[in-house]
């Protein structure tokens, strides 16, 4: 069922876990997702990028599928379409799309411009019933085109944008997108433990979920992370199995070319994936 993400986040801070954001590219990534979902019997967040929008044939064409394979596959499961550092335009976009959820990102303004922006979107939002995440404290990696340790973001800023009325709030603390580089510092424990003391009761987002070790994550759910978002390790996995599959011969023997056989080692290491994260995020059995 497509909703918002509010209750279940506001669900999993108060029960100290989180909800994986795993980001879609295709028919086969959302198929996985949902049904390891569904499985599982966990809450999940569909994460589209704008440029995952754009390779999927827009958003209408993503909010399509998706409700239709809700409908299709049966999942009973709350699942939310969410944007994902979306731009104004993009968020704007997406709500008439009909995505449940939206992310502004808006993290490289000035925070006075960010704080304008975020609230007049959370004022749609709130209208429309939509969840909406705003961000404080660029995040490194891919992002932006640098590979660094990541902004740290001021905690007194974060309580300006929670105080706006988001569902919930990405603060950088040192995590990057993408893979991890080597001379990596690790998460900024006290910053995180800072916003959390300010912000109270929001949810707060953890990005550049690939490659932060699982003692980290424990220690940022128990400070008040609430939503875990991975897309990285997903393509690691699909890409490594579809490689296996080609490396061994298999294309090449009998049928073994045909699309729905090529990729489907792809999709059962998106759906291995997954459901590990969900263990280790906790929100296994709390759909
Ligand atoms: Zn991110």
């Amino acid at each position: 069922m497509l909703v918002s993400a509010k209750e279940m986040l506001n669900k999993a801070k108060a029960g100290k876990y989180a909800v994986g954001q795993f980001n879609i590219n295709n028919l086969e990534w959302t198929k996985a997702i949902l049904l390891t979902a569904q499985e599982e019997n966990s809450p999940v967040i569909l994460g589209v990028s704008e440029g995952a929008g754009k390779y999927m044939c827009g958003f209408k064409t993503v909010a399509d599928m998706v409700k239709a394979m809700i409908d299709e596959l049966g999942i009973t499961v709350p699942v939310a379409l969410h944007l994902d550092h979306g731009s104004y335009q993009g968020a704007k976009k997406c709500i008439e799309a009909g995505f449940s959820s939206i992310m502004f990102d808006g993290s490289h303004y000035p925070i006075e411009e960010n704080i304008a922006k975020t609230k007049e979107l959370v004022g749609v939002c709130e209208e429309l019933g939509l969840s909406i995440e705003a961000e404080v404290g660029a995040i490194g990696g891919e992002e932006d085109g640098v590979i660094g340790g990541g902004e740290v973001a001021d905690p007194n800023e974060c309580k300006m944008i929670a105080d706006l009325g988001v569902t919930m709030l990405a603060a950088g603390i040192g995590n990057i997108h993408g893979k991890y580089p080597e001379n990596w510092t690790g998460l900024r424990f006290d910053t995180l433990d800072a916003i959390q003391q300010l912000t109270g009761n929001m949810p707060l987002v953890l990005h550049g979920g690939t490659g932060i070790p699982a003692d980290m994550i424990k220690k940022a759910i128990s400070l008040g992370v609430s939503k875990i978002n991975v897309n990285t390790e997903c393509q690691l996995a699909f890409a490594d199995a579809t490689r296996k599959y080609i490396e061994a011969g298999k294309d090449l023997e009998g049928k073994g070319f045909d699309p729905r056989k090529l990729l489907a080692p792809g999709v059962e290491a998106i759906k291995e994936t997954v459901k590990e994260k969900m263990e280790l995020f906790g929100s296994v059995g709390k759909a």
